[in-house]
């Protein structure tokens, strides 16, 4: 059996032009099925991944772009309008390219990005799309590893369904990488299968349900088996054990996802309230190398925000408590009444 690169991670033999051409052909299938109305949704389980193929060439183990193609077999099934929603670890560099200038497809990507330093480099919060598709492009690049639940589900809350319900798209597709998982050795992420399947759950209230989830990368067969099960019960109707509720992002999560409204709201204009509900009820301090949370609750917010942590009397509260310990009951929680 020969094999040849086409770029120094992306090996082919004989067979890999055939097993591509499964693979786009299948979630091009799955996607007409979906848009006749035959399914209601589906997971396309294939290998090669296709999210880092561009236009012109191979990249990333990616041959052909499986969800691009995807959503324009959508869309010549009548889909006027496609929804991508990929949470690979990996910017799907591919994916942006090829719909950069297309306001018919809506590109929605979180992912590892350390200020470029992480494959493929792409994805920055400012990369908007081009030529009138400004907006059309969403990028929410997290600063550093170990992002989990808290953050994906944060994002998701305040950015991601915000922007998928008001562009009301026909298609959701999910370009489902799984190596934003715990325990995958590339990502070094900590999303658990409980995260993956209320992700999943939320993009249910998008596109009437008419979902396409499609495998991307992901490196620990048991995280993927895992995670992928879990997406797969939802699909099939079971709902999510945890509600996504009390969910406290990390100070680098929250930064991300106030700077991504922050840019992402010139195109979007009801993340605008968003932005400012944000900043009204979080804010974070740095004091020397210790990070330290506050948040600030008003009347009834408070019974919301502290349900997890303190009942609040009615009126301004100040709450201080250490970023590690986001999930457990506050290091230091005192009110101050009148601030
Ligand atoms: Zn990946």
């Amino acid at each position: 059996m020969m094999g040849s690169y086409f770029t120094p991670d992306t090996y082919a033999n004989e067979h890999s032009a055939c097993a591509a051409r499964l693979a786009a052909g299948l979630c091009a299938d799955l996607s007409s099925a979906i848009m006749s109305g035959r399914v209601n949704n589906g997971f396309a389980l294939v290998r090669p991944p296709g999210h880092h193929a561009g236009v012109k060439q191979a990249m990333g183990f990616c041959l052909h772009n499986n969800a691009a193609v995807a959503a324009l077999a959508a869309q010549g099934a009548n889909a006027k309008k496609v929804l991508i929603v990929d949470w690979d670890v990996h910017h799907g560099n591919g994916t942006q390219e090829i719909f950069e200038e297309n306001k018919s497809v809506l590109y929605i990507s979180l992912h590892r990005h350390e200020g470029g330093t992480f494959y493929p480099g792409t994805g920055a919060a400012d990369e908007v799309g081009i030529m009138g598709a400004e907006g059309y492009c969403v990028n929410v690049p997290w600063k550093c590893a170990g992002v989990g639940d808290n953050d994906y589900l944060f994002a998701f809350e305040h950015i991601v369904l915000p922007i998928a319900l008001t562009f009301a798209p026909d298609l959701t597709i999910i370009s489902a990488g799984f190596d934003a998982a715990r325990g995958d050795p590339l990502g070094c992420c900590d999303v658990t299968p409980a995260g993956f399947a209320q992700m999943t759950q939320m993009l249910t209230a998008v596109s009437s349900g008419k979902l396409l989830v499609i495998l991307e990368g992901g490196y620990n067969l048991r995280s993927i088996s895992s995670s992928a099960t879990a997406v797969i019960k939802v699909l099939l109707g079971e709902y999510p054990a945890n509600e996504a509720k009390g969910i406290y992002p990390s100070k680098a999560g929250l930064e991300t996802v106030l700077e991504v409204l922050k840019i992402q709201m010139r195109f979007w204009p009801n993340l605008e309230d968003i932005l400012t509900r944000l900043q009204s009820e979080w804010a974070f301090v740095s004091l020397g190398n210790l990070s330290l949370y506050f948040i600030i609750c008003q009347g009834d917010q408070s019974k919301t925000y502290m349900k997890n942590v303190l009942t609040l009397p009615s009126g301004f509260s100040f709450f201080l408590y250490s970023l590690y310990l986001m999930v457990s009951p506050p290091l230091i929680g005192y009110p101050i009444n009148g601030f």
